[in-house]
């Protein structure tokens, strides 16, 4: 693999990338070339910033309202499981995070109906989570809003187009589909900027980093450079859209095996709100979760604990995730459920 052969020498230079200034011309133009390719995958509208920042998705729940809240003091917030939740609770600490919709009174298996005239027009934005990893249930479309839309597409940007135009604020942290944790995207309408509030620290007022091109302080250069390689092989396989493709394939799979598995295995998301990046499931007779979790892990599947909020099962089929390997969890799966059924 490229990191690997690189890990010693980058761009030619005789010195890891680990080791070399992040204000070197040879890291410099890495970081350039990177952000184009970003732009490109992406489509990101050319006025709109593109940041690498520090802190993962986790800080956005906060950095985000101490940046836009400002002014009115109040945000909306689509509830539709765990990170959603955390979202809002996080921006209550610096004003008023409405729910404007929630999908907890039915188990979270949808994204619940979004009443237009629900969303407060004097709010900062509507802020939704493109796909809820631990619930494992996804939009499959923006939700219309008047308002600012902030979306967290931590676990579910590269896996599909996402229209950033139709978004004011989209974050996603490397780590799921396109890298290795410690660098956190942000793409930024840069119109939709307030003051930040009182006592908030450069590091995380969006506009100096935007004007320092996210080199405020040194940032984590290596985390910089897997995105950039990860960015390029996007483009060599054609791009977000061929990846969606393979990533429909994968889950569509998974799902059968379920289906088809009469009660067997159970995945209480309703069919038009199943995501494709995380499948949580769960073997009705309970005892067999845990054999199941430590037989697959002998068999080579690993990390298929489900989420500790959730308990069960679940297999996220990031993007590095081949179909070949989703292939030969599906026939595991049947083979369990057909020595333990
Ligand atoms: C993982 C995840 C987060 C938190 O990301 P960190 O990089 O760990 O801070 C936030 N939102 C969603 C939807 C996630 O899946």
């Amino acid at each position: 693999m490229q990191v690997r052969d690189e890990l010693l020498d980058f761009a030619g230079t005789g010195l890891s990338v680990m080791e070399i200034s992040h204000r070197s011309q040879p890291f410099m133009e890495f970081a350039q070339r990177s952000e184009a390719a970003l732009r490109r995958v992406l489509g990101v509208p050319s006025d709109y910033h593109v940041l690498l920042l520090q802190g993962g998705s986790y800080l956005q729940f906060s950095q985000i309202p101490m940046n836009l809240l400002h002014k009115t003091n109040t945000a909306d917030y689509i509830h539709t499981g765990l990170w959603s939740e955390q979202a809002a609770n996080a921006a209550s600490q610096y004003g008023e995070a409405r729910i404007i919709a929630s999908s907890c009174d039915t188990g979270f298996d949808r994204i619940p109906e979004i009443n237009e005239s629900n969303i407060n027009l004097d709010a900062a934005y509507l802020h939704y989570t493109e796909n809820e990893t631990a619930q494992g249930l996804q939009f499959s479309e923006p939700p219309a809003s008047p308002i600012p839309l902030v979306c967290d597409a931590c676990s579910s940007l590269m896996s599909k187009p996402l229209d950033i135009s139709a978004h004011d604020l989209v974050y996603a942290s490397a780590q799921k589909n396109m890298g290795i944790a410690g660098v956190t995207v942000v793409l930024l309408n840069p119109a939709i900027l307030d003051k930040p509030l009182p006592g908030t620290p450069q590091a995380l007022d969006f506009s100096i980093q935007a004007k320092k091109q996210s080199l405020l302080n040194t940032p984590s250069t290596f985390s910089w450079y897997v995105l950039g390689l990860t960015l390029e092989w996007i483009e060599r396989v054609g791009g977000v859209n061929v990846l969606h493709e393979i990533n429909k394939k994968k889950s569509k799979l998974l799902y059968e095996v379920i289906d088809q598995s009469e009660g067997f295995y159970i995945n209480n998301v309703l069919p038009d709100y199943r995501s494709i990046n995380n499948i949580p499931f769960y073997i009705s007779e309970n005892n067999l979760n845990i054999l199941f979790a430590d037989t697959a892990q002998k068999n080579g599947f690993h990390g298929l604990k489900g989420h500790q909020s959730t308990g069960g099962l679940r297999a996220s089929i990031y993007n590095a995730v081949t179909l070949d390997a989703v292939q030969a969890l599906g026939e595991f799966m049947r083979e369990f459920e057909r020595t333990h059924g």
